[in-house]
């Protein structure tokens, strides 16, 4: 099933992934995909809000690859690729345990060179100017 939903400022983007958040259990994995600058950051600073996590700690990883948060209804695991050209979850090092019992947000998840069994996608697009499109598929 796809949801669509269309945002016309960061803070609508971080509404929708906020009311996702509630959704989500232990183990759940996020696939988020669209160009530099389509609110992927700003979608799991929308997450890391509704998990209970401070939003301010969350920034881009774009070096440091995975981040942690903990202190929130379940822990946050913010992973971005975008300095990858192919990934795989298994080889970058993250802490499964962790990931089990918490929620895994993917920036840049179309490098990923395996597709992840019961992931939700979240795909972002740019409409123009302010405007996003957001798709939600879960399988
Ligand atoms: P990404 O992680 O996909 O590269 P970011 O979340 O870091 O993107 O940045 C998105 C940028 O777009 C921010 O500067 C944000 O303020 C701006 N923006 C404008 N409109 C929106 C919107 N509807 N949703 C999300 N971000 C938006
Ligand atoms: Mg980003």
């Amino acid at each position: 099933m796809t949801r669509q939903f269309t945002t016309h400022s960061e803070d609508e983007t971080r509404a929708v992934a906020r009311a996702l958040a509630t959704e989500l259990t232990a183990g759940a994995v996020l696939l988020l995909s669209g160009d530099l600058g389509a609110g992927k950051t700003a979608f799991v600073r929308g997450l890391a809000e509704g998990l209970g996590v401070d939003p301010g700690d969350v920034t881009s990883p774009t070096f440091t690859l995975v981040h942690e948060y903990r202190g929130g209804r379940l822990p946050l695991v913010h992973v971005d690729l975008y300095r990858l050209d192919r990934a795989d979850l298994d080889d970058i090092g993250l802490d499964t345990e962790l990931a089990e019992q918490g929620v895994t947000a993917v920036e840049w998840a179309e490098r990923l060179s395996r597709p992840v069994r019961g992931a939700l996608k979240i795909a972002i697009a740019d409409a123009g100017g302010d405007r996003r499109v957001i798709e939600v598929t879960d399988h």
